[in-house]
Formats: C-alpha cells, sequence, structure tokens
C-alpha cells in the first residue's frame, strides 16, 4: 500500500500533520521572537516576518483538523475483526486505528494480507 504516507489509518494520519503543522508554526513565532532577543531593533522585521509565517502554519493546522473532522463525519464506524475495537475507516481500504490491520471492502483487494491469509486459513 505505497499511498499510505505513514503506516497508520488516515484519520491518524491527518491528526498528525495538524499536528505537525502547529509545531512548525510554534516554532517558527518562538524562532521570531529570538530574533528580537538577538538582533533587538532589526530583528522586530524577522519576528514579524516569521510571527506571519508561523501564523500561516497555524492557520493551515486548523484547516487540516477540520477537514480532518469533516472526512470523520463521512468515514464508516466498524468494528476491528483483528482487536475487536470500534475503528473508522475512510474510503474503501484504510487501516484499523488501533492495530494498524489493513481493512477492505474492495473484495479484490481482500486477503492480500499475510496475516489476514493466515486468520483465513485457520
Ligand atoms: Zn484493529
Amino acid at each position: 500500500m505505497k499511498r499510505f504516507f505513514f503506516k497508520s489509518a488516515k484519520i491518524n494520519e491527518f491528526r498528525l500533520w495538524g499536528l505537525v503543522f502547529t509545531m512548525v508554526g510554534m516554532g517558527i513565532m518562538i524562532l521570531g521572537t529570538a530574533g528580537i532577543l538577538l538582533w533587538g531593533q532589526a530583528g522586530k522585521i524577522f519576528a514579524a516576518i516569521f510571527m506571519v509565517l508561523g501564523m500561516i502554519s497555524l492557520l493551515v493546522s486548523v484547516a487540516v483538523y477540520f477537514w480532518a473532522g469533516m472526512l470523520s463525519t463521512s468515514a464508516t464506524m466498524l468494528t476491528c475483526p483483528e482487536c475487536n475495537r470500534q475503528t473508522k475507516m475512510l474510503g474503501t481500504t484504510d487501516r484499523c486505528m488501533f492495530c494498524r490491520t489493513m481493512l477492505t471492502f474492495d473484495p479484490s483487494q481482500a486477503n492480500a494480507h499475510p496475516a489476514k491469509q493466515q486468520q483465513a486459513n485457520t
């Protein structure tokens, strides 16, 4: 499954990106503030630019969180066959949020996972 950037559920992936943008935004803002301490008056321009960049990054993170929220409302709730916990699926193929088992509604992809194959035999 190459289309998964991280080996996790899509919703978790969105949350991770949201967190990344929040951290980056905060980091940039802190760096900008540090500029004032380092260069005084000249650092203020530097700080202002970094503040704007930080704000953009934070806005992106909010957008990502919002998007994840929108997607999760359209997600399919199901009980994972591996860990028996309630998980959410996006699209026809996704990973379990807890045990990261590949779950699919697509019959052509079903049982492609070696662990699933083994389970089917037992
Ligand atoms: Zn599971």
